[in-house]
This record gives C-alpha cells, structure tokens and sequence, in this order.
C-alpha cells in the first residue's frame, strides 16, 4: 500500500518523486539506518567510516531537495504537495536518516542566512549546493520545555535565567554559555541556527536567532550523545565561549522572536508530522507481510481474526495520519494563514501513531518483535524518540490549546 494511493489528482511528476524515494528510502535508508543503529558506541556513527557519509552522498545525488527551492518552475502548492510526499517516503526509510539527511546545504539555517544582511553567510551557506551541515540549538541543559513553549507565563519572566546569552557589544554580539547535549546534527554540524536569549530583562521573549558558523573561535562540543532511538542522528552540546559575531549574523533580534518562533515551531511540527507517519506506515507495512508469511496452527496468522482486526486497526491509523499531517503541511507551507494548532495537532498526533503502530507491530511479530533480527523494535525507539524530540507532545499540546 503505497503514501500516494488516496491521492486522486496525483500527477507524473509526483509519482515519479514518490517512488524515486520510496526505493532510496528502501534501498539506501533503511539498510544504513539498522546498520548505524546496530553500532555500540554513538561516536561511531559520525566516524568518517560511518555509512552515514555515503547515505548523505546519494541523496544529494538524488537531486530531490531542487523542488523545495524557490527558483524552481513549481507553484508554492505544487512544492509543499512534492515536499509532504518526500518526508513521508523518507520516515518510511528511516526516522533518524529522514531528520538529518536534509540538513547537509545548511537545512533550514539557509533561510536564515538568505534573509540575512550579510554576504558572508549569503554566500557560504545560502549557495545551492553548498556542503554545510546544519543544526538547530535552542534548548539549553537547564532549560527544555520552557524555550518552546511560549504561550506560557514563564516566558517573559526575567527571572528565569537561561544558559546561553548574547550581549550586544558595538557592531557585535558576544555569545557566552552552552545549548543542551541535544542538539540534533550537533557534532557534525558545521553551523548553527542559534536560538539565544539577548540580554535584558525580557527573558526567553527577549530572544534572537542568530547563524553562527560553527568554526568561530570559542566554539566547542561535547561528545556525540547515546540514545534508544534515531540513532542515525546524532545529538551534542555546543559550548561558547566568549563567542563573537558580527550583529548581521543575529538575523532576528527581540522584536521578531515570538514571532519566529511561533513559525519556527509551525513549520518543523508540520514536517514531523508528515515524516512520523512515514515511520508509522514501515511499521504497518512490515507487520502486515508478516502476518502473510508467518503460519501458526497450520495457516497464516493473517487468517486468525484478532490479527485481523490488529491490521485494521494499525492500517486505520495510518491512514487518517497520514490524510491529516499532509493536509496540515501542505496548508502551513503555503498559506499565509498559516496555523502552529494544525501543526501541533500533526505532530503529536502522528508520533503518537507511529509509536502505537510500531509497537502493535512488535505483538505482530510475537517474540521475533523483541529481537534485534528483525526491524520493527527499532522503528519502536525510533518513535519514541519523537514524542519527546522538537518538544514534549504533552508541552506541545499546552502550547496549541493557547492557540486554538
Ligand atoms: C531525538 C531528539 C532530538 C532533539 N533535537 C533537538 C534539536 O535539534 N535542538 C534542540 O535544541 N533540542 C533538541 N531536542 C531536545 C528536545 O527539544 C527536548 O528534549 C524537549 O523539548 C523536552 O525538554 P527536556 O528533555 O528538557 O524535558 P523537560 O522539559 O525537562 O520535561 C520533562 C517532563 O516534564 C514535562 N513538562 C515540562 N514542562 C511542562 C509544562 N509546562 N507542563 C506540563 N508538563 C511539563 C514534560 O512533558 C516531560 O514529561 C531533541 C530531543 C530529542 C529526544
């Protein structure tokens, strides 16, 4: 059963996409993920052995991230329609592989670094085809929930001190502190989009988002972080120390930081969304081969009702993320109305799937579920991982209902 099936008005160039990713998500993806998963030691997976590099390699050989760009001949719909199928196809591959694969020609740092005032970022990380690595640092070792949820009254109190600050020093900034050992792409990126609180008295509200090259002196990180899922992406800390950078690098200051953050928050919610029913659909996709092959008392365990009824349920999950989160995504990207509810919505409504999916799969596939042999306990801690990643579905959903 295939992401595109309910899609009546499908056209050539959007099957041909799906199922141009769908084999790389089949053929490249999922192979390299279960291969990084399988590696004990985190640092492993970054090593310049890792398979990672190649896998990085041939989706930029795929040429796919072209249809996201604004040169291209497409309408705005026609992109975000290309864009949902591609994140869904690619969390079908792999969860981790889908999240940090994009992020090489800077990610979503290379907007801002397009809007910014300065050549030097425009031309290093704002270039198609640049080879630049992108992260996204905004939560802090003292500070993870609360810098995401910013309908909420901690964050315009002053007294909550953050961990990483920007002072204004003549036509600089000066960055002092660290972001959490959870920055994801973190020990590979070579930039940062910063999320940073400015100094004053306006707490995480007085913010500003700042690209910072990754190579500037004071910059350290700490060690590639050990986790149960999405291993294929890494996490660390980024340490500053006394960090400088020209006041064009800080491309939102205080004024626009609600803001940015309200559509930072809408946009990335939209894509896990689309991306966690991938997830969701791979593990629907293999409990249901398997519910084929498997025979027990002498049939198919397919032919038992109750896994029938398991199937249907799993496939009825699927299927309404799945109609909902590209709905939800198409409309965030393209509508100047754009919603962070919808978004909140797909995201915490699709990891939830994608967990619960994956782990009727594992009661699929009885005790093989549980052994390493076999994918669908990974594609478990893969979702799992996700109703924690990008912000607590439970703090996420507080923050939608202020939105509602
Ligand atoms: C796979 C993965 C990838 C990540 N990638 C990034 C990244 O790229 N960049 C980055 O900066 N960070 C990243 N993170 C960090 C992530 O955003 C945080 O883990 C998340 O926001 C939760 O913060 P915390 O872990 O500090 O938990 P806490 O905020 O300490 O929350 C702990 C518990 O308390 C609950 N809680 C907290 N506050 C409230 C509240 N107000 N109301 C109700 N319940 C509350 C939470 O729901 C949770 O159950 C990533 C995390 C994961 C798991």
């Amino acid at each position: 059963m295939s992401s595109v099936d309910l899609e009546l008005d499908l056209t050539d160039v959007e099957r041909e996409i799906q199922q141009t990713v769908h084999r790389f998500a089949g053929d490249v993806m999922r192979p390299v993920g279960q291969q990084i998963d399988k590696l004990h030691d985190p640092a492993d997976a970054v090593a310049e052995s890792s398979p990672l590099w190649d896998a990085f390699d041939q989706y930029e050989a795929l040429g796919i991230d072209a249809f996201q760009r604004e040169e291209s001949d497409l309408t705005p719909v026609q992109m975000a329609r290309i864009q949902a199928i591609i994140s869904e196809e690619k969390g079908w591959g792999d969860a981790g592989l889908a999240l940090t694969l994009g992020s090489r020609g800077g990610g979503f740092v290379a907007g801002f670094a397009a809007a910014s005032e300065s050549p030097e970022l425009i031309e290093r990380y704002a270039t198609p085809g640049n080879r630049e690595i992108g992260c996204w640092a905004i939560t802090e070792p003292d500070h993870g929930s609360d810098t995401l949820a910013l309908s909420e009254p901690h964050f315009d109190d002053p007294s909550v001190k953050a961990n990483c600050i920007a002072k204004r020093d003549g036509d600089d900034y000066v960055i002092r502190g660290q972001k959490s050992s959870w920055v994801s792409n973190g020990p590979i990126a070579t930039v940062a989009a910063l999320y940073c609180t400015i100094d004053g008295d306006q707490g995480f509200k007085g913010g500003g988002v700042a690209v910072v090259p990754l190579d500037l002196p004071g910059i350290s990180k700490g060690k590639p972080l050990d986790k149960i899922g999405q291993r294929a992406l890494c996490q660390g800390e980024i340490f500053f120390d006394e960090v400088r950078i020209p006041r064009e690098f800080m491309v939102v200051d205080k004024e626009g930081y609600s803001d940015q953050l309200h559509s930072t928050l809408t946009f990335m919610n939209s894509f896990m969304g689309v991306t966690f029913t991938g997830v969701a659909r791979s593990a629907f996709d293999l409990a249901r081969a398997y519910a084929h092959e498997r025979i027990q008392g002498g049939k198919p365990i397919i032919e038992h009702q109750s896994v029938k009824l398991r199937l249907f349920d799993m496939y009825r999950k699927v299927e309404t993320a799945s109609t909902y989160a590209r709905k939800v995504s198409i409309f965030n990207n393209t509508s100047e109305d754009a919603k962070l509810h919808y978004a909140i919505a797909a995201k915490t409504y699709c990891t939830r799937v994608a967990f619960d999916v994956a782990s009727d799969a594992i009661q699929m596939f009885g005790g093989n579920g549980l052994s390493r042999e076999y994918p669908v306990e990974k594609i478990m801690r893969d979702a799992r991982a996700s109703m924690i990643e990008d912000g607590c579905n439970e703090v996420l959903s507080i923050v939608g209902a202020a939105d509602l």
